[in-house]
């Protein structure tokens, strides 16, 4: 499955937690992510992530547009709900791609552990089924 990451400053030591905690299932899936967020990752855990740009350079976006393309299986999205809304637009617009090709997502941690439950308990296997994919790609996107 291709797993997309993302969190806001005042959570990256969560997503980087969780990350760490989920190692040996996140392990078998793609990891994409926004540019720190996947930096982060990647350094403190050793996971291989795609990163995109950063969130403030449209890092979101990419992600949205993959999303519209059914690339993404899952989202886990820790938005800081306390930040200035300037970033709402953004958590907004994602949430709404997701709903609209029914992609889980998590915007906040507890939602995210049942998400990656759920995904290594096989719950999200239809989208195999509803969307092949080919073999796990080695580097790049
Ligand atoms: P970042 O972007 O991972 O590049 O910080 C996340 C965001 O703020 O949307």
């Amino acid at each position: 499955m291709n797993i997309a990451l993302i969190a806001h400053d005042k959570k990256k030591e969560l997503i980087v937690q969780f990350c760490m905690a989920y190692c040996g299932i996140l392990s078998k899936h793609n990891l994409c992510a926004t540019g720190t967020t996947g930096k982060l990752i990647s350094e403190q855990t050793g996971l291989p992530v795609d990163r995109f740009l950063s969130g403030e350079q449209g890092g979101d976006q990419q992600i949205g547009a993959r999303v519209a393309y059914n690339e993404i299986d899952m989202v886990i999205f820790l938005r800081d709900p306390l930040s200035d809304s300037q970033k709402e637009p953004d958590v907004n617009s994602l949430v709404r791609l997701c709903d609209i090709h029914n992609i889980p997502i998590a915007t906040n941690i507890a939602t995210a552990e049942m998400l990656i439950l759920g995904l290594d308990h096989g719950y999200l296997s239809w989208r195999d089924i509803a969307n092949p994919k080919p073999p796990r790609r080695k580097q790049g996107y």
